[in-house]
């Protein structure tokens, strides 16, 4: 048996509650196929870090919660595995004010090396890669997992293989190809992708790094639940104490879209860590945001079922486009457990969100990225929010992975000859 990080004390199925140790299970439940919850010795955590410890901690990225990961150091010094995370907690000024909220956060993931909050997931799964001595990684996507995934497995040098749609944006192609994966791109959806890349990791041997189905994805996620709560408590008591806090401070709701599901599990994870080991007081109310064209959690949600029925997505949100989402049952359980709720929002609202987040706050955000905000919108339209309260939108990706989707939420540039007079003219035209 290898030897586990100190922390790491196996896996809770997430359907019937059965607790297995760390080996030899991989992937889900053996019972029901359920999704697998990590489980951590808190007491081991706590003798090993406490807040003030990794508040003075000179990492700069996830690794800073090394302590809170069920992984090992995994070395790779100087490579862009160890640039993931710690992106920045912006408060924009004006943009709470115009909903009504004086206390309004943007959790800006576009900023990870591989430009999505995908980088978290996949950065953790390379790192349990080389522990299990893995030789080639897979992974389906609908582009940015496969992204993020090839990125990392670049940067600790291990063979990547993705399937993703043929009708991925071009950005995403791009990088896959460019971090050198073998790229395989399916013709067919994301959930056909899917369940090939699981068929191809068992007759190969390849380790799969399937969103939800690899119970690491989850747990490389929760890191921005830890990023929020160290962040928004230094924000807080800035000014002038040169004390750092004993525990932190959790904001009251935060917003985020949901395709899987796991981004969502992965926050509520985080978020339960900190609160079990008495880092924060309660856990914030957690929102799901889907996209009316495909809303099969948040369809759940509002029915009150416990089931997940399938959806054909439809959206021009390409990151949200899942028909059955493969982190579902967790993702329903964020909401329900925390009182936040599901928000379901029409693509014309998602390339306004665009829009306003560019203008209003200097965020560039993909569709899927900018879904959040507009679910904000919502809620706020729906009273679901106190104007004191701290809320926090996670922008999930980058505009520059859908630029076709951005030019569609603005008016085009008009085109002149090079002088004054048609400059003149033309400002006055579209003045
Ligand atoms: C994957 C992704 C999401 C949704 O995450 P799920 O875990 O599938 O719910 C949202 N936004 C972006 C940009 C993504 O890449
Ligand atoms: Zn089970």
């Amino acid at each position: 048996m290898a030897s586990e990080p100190g922390s790491f004390r196996g896996y809770r199925c997430c359907r019937c509650g059965t607790e297995y140790p760390p080996e030899p299970l991989t992937y889900t439940c053996p019972e029901d196929g359920a999704n697998l919850d990590v489980l951590l010795d808190y007491a081991a955590v706590a003798r090993q870090a406490s807040p003030q410890d990794i508040a003075a901690s000179p990492e700069g990225s996830i690794w800073r919660y090394l302590p809170l990961l069920p992984v090992g150091d995994p070395g790779l010094a100087g490579s862009a595995l160890r640039s993931v995370g710690w992106t920045p907690l912006l408060k924009p000024p004006g943009l709470g004010e115009s909903l009504g909220l004086a206390r309004l956060y943007l959790k800006d993931d576009g900023r990870n090396p591989t430009a999505s909050f995908k980088d978290r997931a996949s950065a953790v799964v390379v790192a349990r890669a080389r522990e299990i001595g893995a030789e080639v990684v897979i992974t389906a996507s609908t582009g940015n997992a496969g992204a993020a995934l090839a990125g990392m497995a670049a940067a600790a040098k291990l063979p990547a293989v993705i399937l993703a749609p043929r009708s991925a944006p071009q950005a995403k192609i791009a990088q896959l190809l460019i971090f050198g994966a073998r790229v395989f791109l399916v013709e067919g959806t994301y959930d056909e992708a899917f369940d090939l890349s699981l068929q191809a990791a068992q007759a190969f041997g390849w380790y799969c790094r399937n969103t939800g189905y690899n119970p690491f994805t989850a747990e490389g996620k929760k890191t921005a639940s830890f990023e929020i709560c160290e962040q928004l408590t230094g924000v807080e008591t800035a000014a002038g104490t040169a004390a750092k806090p004993a525990a932190w401070s959790a904001p009251e709701a935060v917003f985020v879209s949901v395709g899987d599901g796991n981004i969502i599990s992965g926050l509520h994870k985080g978020f339960r860590d900190l609160h079990a080991l008495g880092w924060i007081e309660r856990l914030p109310r957690l929102y799901g945001v889907q996209s009316a064209g495909s809303a099969a959690v948040a369809n759940a949600f509002l029915a009150g079922a416990q089931e997940i029925q399938p959806v054909r997505a439809q959206t021009l949100a390409d990151s949200i486009s899942v028909d059955l989402p493969r982190d579902g049952e967790r993702a329903l359980r964020a909401a329900r457990e925390t009182g936040g709720a599901y928000l379901i929002v029409e693509d014309a609202e998602i390339l306004q969100a665009m829009a306003t987040l560019g203008r209003q706050a200097a965020v560039f955000a993909e569709p899927a990225g900018a879904a959040a905000f507009a679910g904000l919108a919502a809620a706020v339209r729906q009273g679901m929010l106190e104007p004191e309260e701290r809320v926090v939108v996670v922008v999930t990706g980058s505009g520059l992975k859908d630029v076709a989707r951005a030019l569609q939420a603005v008016a085009s540039a008009p085109v002149i000859p090079p002088t004054l007079e048609a400059l003149r003219q033309a400002m006055e035209a579209s003045a």
